[in-house]
């Protein structure tokens, strides 16, 4: 590629992570982007998802913010599930209104953000087969399952957590059916508006072997009664060991005999039309050491860091992967190795930010194993004080919950510009051993942002 060709950049997959970077990257000189998508139309099956503040800031950064509107969670209860009693509640956190938790339709989220990708940017159809390093000084070459063949400068691998990118370039690294299958639907909000449990305000339904949420989805102030849909996930875990049926992780219809779950919301799970719910069986996998790979492929989203239903905050970890690429993209611009040196950039970043979230899990792993060799009663009522101890989530963690990925930057720039450095942009890749240092400063850092 010389200094003056554009530089190609195909971006694998049209979720969050795919739409969010190829927003922020076409706002660069000088670039071409393109995503391949392998479902022939974009539709969103998931139902709703949380935005909160971290999501709040990266929406409002790529212009997507204003479409998203939902249900404000001022306050979300937990139950348990088999008798309804109250655990706990949380309340809204003190920021401003249109930055607080909101819980929106999928739909709303994926159309926002196609509304801000350029035209003539997706192609949808266009299933990824395989991937091959065409060798130093030179592209990557993509094959598609149409035996179309195309070459790029960069490949961005947000082709969520089964990701066909990660596979080529890490394939020694696995993901596996963790045992939780998630089903999950909208209905009518007036069909469930005379059980105030339910209709009102989220709810957590803690049951033995899993648990129900349920949520509105949709702002009062905007829709109608009739127009507004609520949401119910149900979340259940099986041995893996046992289930020994072939697993898909994403959107399967499923009918509503298969959704089996306690009485508790029932009145509210039989208001779903027959071939509304979808089955989502979660995989996981290991941390990634890094996120990217040959000086020229780079993996965002869920293809990055393979957690599984942890958080609720994924997609506004996807879109602020795109955003700082860019970023990294366009401050190294113009050196000798700007793409390699980009690269690292992201990968310093982000990073840390995702071990930091896999620390956090085993951690967790290891309280839910200490219950384990109790009765089942006994587990369920430990099982459930170990969520009570566990809320506000939010305000526990706010290097996730209020991380503002501006700042991160920021902090970022300020760190490599300092006195003791110039601002030479080519030195960023010549020191390997200062970037090796600067990932445990970016680490402290990133808790500090928080
Ligand atoms: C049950 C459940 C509940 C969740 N709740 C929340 C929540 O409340 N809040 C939140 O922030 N997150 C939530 N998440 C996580 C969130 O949905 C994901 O983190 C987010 O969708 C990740 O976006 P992504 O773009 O990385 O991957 P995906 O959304 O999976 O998108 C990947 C895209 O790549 C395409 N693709 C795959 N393979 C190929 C290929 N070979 N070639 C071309 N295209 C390909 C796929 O068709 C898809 O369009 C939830 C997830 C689940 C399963």
């Amino acid at each position: 590629m010389s200094s003056s060709s554009p530089l190609r950049i195909a971006i694998i997959g049209g979720g969050p992570a795919g739409l969010g970077a190829a927003i922020a990257l076409s706002e660069l000189p000088n670039v071409e982007v393109k995503v391949y998508e392998k479902a022939k139309e974009l539709c969103e099956v998931g139902a709703g998802i949380r935005i909160g503040f971290n999501c709040w800031r990266v929406l409002g950064l790529l212009g997507a913010d204003e479409g998203v509107r939902g249900h404000h969670k001022v306050k979300v209860n937990h139950r348990n599930g088999l008798t309804g009693a109250l655990v706990g509640s949380t309340n809204a956190q003190d920021l401003p209104k249109r930055l607080q938790p909101h819980r929106v339709r999928r739909r709303r989220l994926q159309a926002a953000l196609l509304a801000q990708v350029k035209p003539g940017v997706i192609r949808l159809g266009k299933a990824l087969n395989s991937v091959e390093d065409l060798g130093e000084g030179k592209g990557v070459k993509l094959v598609f399952e149409d035996g179309e063949v195309t070459e790029a400068d960069l490949v961005v691998g947000g082709d969520g957590i089964r990701s066909v990118v990660r596979d080529a370039v890490y394939p020694d690294h696995t993901t596996r059916y963790t045992g939780t299958i998630i089903w999950r639907t909208l209905i009518p909000w007036s069909k469930v508006k005379h059980l105030p449990e339910i209709a009102e305000t989220t709810a957590w339904w803690y049951g033995k072997d899993g648990h129900e949420y349920t949520s509105p989805v949709d702002d009062p102030e905007e829709l109608c009664d009739a127009e507004r849909m609520l949401e119910i996930s149900c979340r259940n875990l099986l041995d893996p060991a046992t289930d020994l049926t072939k697993r898909f992780n994403w959107g399967v219809p499923a009918t509503n005999e298969r959704v089996d779950y306690d009485p508790q919301v029932r009145e509210a799970m039989a208001v779903a039309p027959e071939g509304t719910w979808r089955e989502f069986s979660a995989f996981a996998g290991a941390r990634l050491d890094k996120l990217t790979a040959w000086d020229k492929v780079v993996l965002l989203g869920d293809a990055s860091h393979p957690l599984s239903g942890a958080f609720g905050s994924r997609a506004a970890f996807a879109l602020e992967d795109g955003w700082i690429l860019a970023r990294a993209i366009e401050y190294t611009r113009g050196s000798t190795h700007a793409l390699r040196d980009a690269l690292k950039i992201f990968d310093e970043i982000r990073s840390p930010y995702y071990m930091r979230m896999y620390e956090f899990l085993d951690e967790q792993k290891g309280k839910a194993q200490a219950v384990k060799h109790l009765s089942p009663d006994q587990r369920f009522e430990a099982a459930l004080k170990l969520r009570a101890d566990g809320l506000n989530m939010e305000s526990k963690m706010p290097w996730i919950y209020m991380n503002d990925i501006v700042k991160v930057w920021e902090q970022w720039i300020a760190e490599h510009e300092g006195p003791s450095r110039s601002n030479d942009r080519g030195s960023i890749a010549k020191q390997d051993s200062v970037l090796l240092d600067d990932r445990r400063a970016v680490t402290a850092e990133v808790s500090v942002t928080a």
